[in-house]
């Protein structure tokens, strides 16, 4: 569990319910601009931070952003100095702090992995037995790999085989290129890490409600909404052709003997789709931008 803060910010006493919700968001990064643009796509319309702007207010809704160090934010939420807060999945569990995950947002995707030289004969997590591995991760990784020898760094992880300080590194990845240009080779991923919105164990109802919401958006982010028109002969295969978690709206149309099809699909698989779509008959075929999706 996260330390107590030592006194320099003290936890305030328990905010009244019609007090506005503070929500902690990174100060910088690349976890800052995503997630003021969460606040926006989920309607709240949040006053646009000035680069040295510690807090700002939200225009449609009684909430209120703190710009604080992503790294922070999971001992300000586990103290009370914040009724939520988004960060990043692999910070929170880091830190150790004594927390409630209340949603995924879709952004920051990364990955904790191990590392090692590319001429290594290591293939794979288990062989790092005893192996010295440099992390900024002590935590998760000694959690996570409890045979190994663990070297702290701060920063410039993937330098430390070659300075000969130790034989494998744990850190971040996401394309991997950083890796490679270092001359490592990834054998594991330890932990899966994305944005989260976390908020205390018994959270506030708004910062519940909150967690709602930011889903709805995060949602409608991996969806799309087809509407196209189809001879009824072909709606048999055209709707086995059209995934998705709903059954597709079939609607008459003025033109005897066609119909118009309505789904939700997922964004990742619309370049699959359409050209599918239209050889088996589909025309005036349309794909629109989803804000929330609900229920
Ligand atoms: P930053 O403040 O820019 O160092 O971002 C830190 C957070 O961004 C990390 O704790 C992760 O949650 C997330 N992140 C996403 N991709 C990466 C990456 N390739 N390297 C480091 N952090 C990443």
């Amino acid at each position: 569990m996260a330390p107590e803060r030592g006194g320099r910010l003290r936890p305030r006493a328990a905010a009244p319910p019609q007090a506005r919700l503070r929500i902690a968001v990174p100060s910088k990064g690349r976890l800052r601009e995503p997630a003021i643009e969460l606040l926006h796509d989920a309607g709240l319309g949040p006053e646009t931070p000035g680069d040295r702007a510690l807090a700002f207010p939200c225009r449609n809704a009684p909430v209120e952003a703190l710009l604080v160090r992503a790294d922070d934010i999971p001992e300000y939420v586990q103290d009370g100095v914040v009724d939520c807060g988004i960060t990043g999945l692999d910070i929170v569990r880091e830190r150790g702090a004594d927390v409630a995950e209340l949603a995924r947002l879709g952004f920051g995707a990364c990955s904790l992995e191990a590392a090692v030289p590319a001429e290594s004969p290591l293939q794979d997590l288990r062989g790092l037995a005893g192996a010295r591995v440099a992390t900024s991760f002590p935590r998760l990784t000694r959690e996570l790999l409890p045979d190994v020898e663990l070297v702290d760094v701060h920063g410039s992880v993937e330098l430390a085989p070659r300075l000969g300080l130790a034989d494998a590194i744990v850190d971040l990845v996401s394309s991997g290129s950083t890796l490679r240009t270092n001359g490592l080779r990834s054998i594991g991923i330890l932990l899966d890490s994305e944005a989260v919105l976390i908020g205390p164990c018994e959270p506030r109802d708004d910062a519940t409600q909150l967690a709602g919401v930011f889903r709805s958006v995060v949602d409608a982010r991996g969806a799309r909404y087809l509407m196209l028109n189809a001879p009824e002969d072909a709606l048999a295969a055209i709707c086995a052709l059209v995934p998705g978690s709903r059954a597709p709206s079939v609607l008459p149309l003025a033109e005897p003997g066609m119909v118009a099809v309505h789904s939700v699909v997922p964004a990742h698989d619309v370049w699959r789709l359409l050209p599918a779509l239209e050889a088996a008959g589909a025309s005036s075929i349309l794909l629109v931008p989803l804000e929330r999706m609900l229920g």
